[in-house]
């Protein structure tokens, strides 16, 4: 239901490398409504941590006053948001390995994620939102009008990720190597006992393994179209 809302919510939710924030962020551009990134979040906030050498071993207690004042904040852009830390957009390091290898570390805290709640909710009090992540359609947005559920093969998920930054003909070393790094984060997400990922209940479950993005992004403004609320 809309009802207070300016329009509908989608949510797009999966594990890494399934292809969610390319065809959230197109969908969104399709349908006229905004992109919320919301893997940005965790990993701005564990850019700002690791920024501030405040060592991992000593995330699990900081207290919820010490993550606000690192001052992650999402800021509307016509598109979608900007995620800030400290007011500055952060730039490629955001995706870089250091955070890609710390980030599930620090999503899986309760204090986190109480943290982050509300800066994503706030991102759909308006509705016209298309949100990506592990828990948009199971925590942050339980009562979105569409939910989608992107799923693909792992060795395709790794090839994705390595295209991604530029090894455009990996080795099948490369490939494994990969593929058991998006494994064990992929583990981390799953099993956490707070907001674990895992498919919201109704959510449109969809292999992307051999679908094009033109595809995939097709499904969701075709389900989106189809629920009326478009
Ligand atoms: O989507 P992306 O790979 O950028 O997400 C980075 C990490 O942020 C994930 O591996 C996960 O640990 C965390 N995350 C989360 N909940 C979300 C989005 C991301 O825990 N809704």
């Amino acid at each position: 239901m809309s009802v207070g809302r300016g329009g509908p919510i989608v949510t797009v939710d999966g594990p890494a490398g399934s292809g969610k924030s390319t065809t959230a962020r197109e969908a969104a551009r399709r349908l006229g409504f905004r992109h919320l990134d919301s893997g940005a979040l965790y990993r701005a906030l564990t850019l700002a941590l690791l920024d501030s050498g405040t060592p991992p071993d000593a995330w699990p207690r900081l207290t919820r006053e010490e993550i606000d004042a690192l001052n992650v904040a999402v800021a509307p852009t016509p598109s979608g948001f900007d995620v800030r830390v400290a007011g500055r957009v952060p730039g490629p390091e955001l995706r870089g390995d250091a955070v890609t290898a710390q980030v599930s570390q620090l999503s899986r805290l309760p204090a986190v994620r109480a943290a982050l709640l509300g800066l994503q909710r706030s991102a759909g009090r308006e509705g016209r939102l298309v949100a990506d992540g592990r828990d948009m359609g199971t925590v942050v947005f339980p009562d979105a009008e569409v939910k989608v559920f992107l799923v693909a093969d792992i060795t395709e998920r790794a090839r994705r990720r390595l295209l991604e930054r530029g090894v455009a003909r990996p080795s099948d070393e490369q490939l494994r190597d990969e593929a058991a790094a998006i494994e064990l984060r992929d583990r981390r997400d799953s099993t956490r006992s707070e907001s674990p990922l895992r498919r919201p209940e109704g959510a449109l479950v969809v292999d992307t393994t051999h679908l094009t993005v033109e595809e995939q992004v097709e499904v969701v403004v075709r389900e989106v179209r189809r629920s009326g609320r478009s």
